[in-house]
């Protein structure tokens, strides 16, 4: 499928006069039509809720758009749940999945009434000594072990995961909890990451079910959700299929049906941490092509780098690149498009076919709304960008502004940096 920009070459053209590049930009449009079709294809679910995974996208104007869906938050940290408090997300509208979990998160976490993902049968001790008693509702989190597959096809190793609980210590788990007095069970898991088929869900269903049953039946646990977590892919490639979010939720009913419904647990509530899914295809990285440079290859250096989108350096991810304005040109010229990091894997393409780029080009990298700017760090004392949502009416929100040398500085109490320098 040719994979086109949410953005025409005529708007990005007016947004740039405004706000210089590199930014994301996010596409409100488009993340409304998905958030509404998640929750239509769970709608056959009562108690369906998704928490979206706060640490794909952790910008406020988005949340809270996700939010009129009836979305909750999933946080893994402190200043996650700090986000998820001050949009007023309350008790059972937030999540805490974390791990090696700091015992001030589970404080926090604790008073703010979310529901308490634990990751580890140690955790059970360590949450009752933190916060003096187990909450009324508490999950655990599921790692089978072995090597997950769908059909034949190998599709991640959780024997080599370091989250969550083994089978035996699920059963033990929920027994202990009951026994310091929890209430309500959740069970989670997530077993495969960005997978590109409908099989997961439902896959990964059959596993969860089938285990609540068992655990009902040996330990007595009143279980109230299952968490079916992240893991729903997109397509970064336009020869991959995106996946079919009402076919997975018809398949996800089908398996309810069979499993939940005959032992009498018709009422369970299913929940999802989507990330990916919710926010992926909706953001892109505009940079501007500023150098072209001719030796062993050919090179395009751009003003964005992987400090705003780390994904290419760090697991070698593929991401689509559009030349704007130059959409109907052949792909004729093999480049390498580079950030300016003094590391040599800070190339967003490789050996990468695309039309001519000229200097002052705009490109833009597609899928970059999860797990990308949120991913950023400060290498070679670079900043990062700003965040710019394109809205409905087609109007252009700055959503977070591009940091400053002053922000880059701000940590250094004992030294100030630009005491004799002009602010910049
Ligand atoms: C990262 C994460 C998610 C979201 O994963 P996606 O791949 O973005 O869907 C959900 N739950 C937990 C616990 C996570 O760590």
């Amino acid at each position: 499928m040719k994979k086109e920009p949410f953005v025409t070459n005529e708007q990005l053209q007016e947004i740039v006069k405004q706000y210089p590049t590199p930014f994301h930009l996010y596409d409100e449009k488009g993340i409304r039509e998905n958030a509404q079709a998640l929750k239509e294809a769970f709608s056959w679910n009562q108690g369906f809720k998704e928490y979206f995974a706060v640490k794909a996208t952790p910008n406020p104007f988005l949340i809270n758009i996700l939010k009129e869906y009836g979305c909750g938050c999933d946080c893994s940290s402190m200043t996650e749940l700090m986000i998820a408090d001050a949009l007023k997300f309350s008790g059972s509208d937030v999540m805490f999945s974390s791990n090696a979990t700091p015992a001030e998160e589970y404080k926090f976490a604790y008073d703010m009434g979310a529901i308490i993902n634990l990751d580890d049968f140690t955790h059970i001790d360590f949450l009752e000594k933190t916060i003096g008693c187990i909450p009324e509702t508490i999950s655990c989190r599921y790692n089978p072990g072995g090597l997950f597959k769908i059909s034949n096809s190998i599709m991640d190793n959780p024997s080599d995961a370091k989250y969550g609980f083994t089978t035996e210590q699920m059963f033990e788990g929920f027994q202990v909890l009951k026994e310091k007095g929890a209430k309500y069970f959740g069970i989670h898991a997530f077993l495969a990451s960005n997978t590109i088929t409908n099989d997961y869900y439902p896959t990964l269903a059959k596993t969860l079910f089938e285990m609540a049953v068992e655990l009902k039946e040996k330990t007595g646990a009143d279980i109230r959700f299952i968490n079916l977590s992240g893991g729903i892919g997109i397509p970064y490639r336009p020869d991959e299929e995106p996946n079919d979010i009402r076919v997975i939720g018809e398949r996800v009913r089908k398996v309810y049906e069979e499993v939940l419904v005959p032992a009498g647990m018709g009422d369970v509530a299913i929940y999802t941490e989507l990330g990916r899914f919710m926010m992926g295809p909706y953001g892109c990285l505009v940079t501007t092509a500023i150098h072209e440079k001719h030796t062993h290859k050919e090179y395009i250096g751009c003003d964005a780098c992987a400090v705003n989108l780390m994904r290419p350096a760090m697991y070698g991810a593929y991401h689509h690149i559009t030349v704007m304005g130059k959409d109907n040109s052949v792909c004729d010229h093999k480049y390498d498009i580079t950030g300016s990091l003094c590391e040599n894997n800070d190339k967003f393409a490789i050996d990468r076919m695309l039309p001519k780029i000229d200097r002052g080009d705009l490109l833009v990298l597609h899928d970059t709304g999860a797990h990308g700017f949120s991913m950023g760090y400060n290498y070679n004392g670079k900043l990062k960008s700003a965040e710019i949502l394109l809205r409905e009416d087609g109007s252009a929100q700055l959503i977070r502004r591009a940091e400053t040398p002053e922000d880059y500085f701000a940590t250094f109490d004992c030294f100030d940096i630009l005491k004799d320098r002009k602010k910049i």
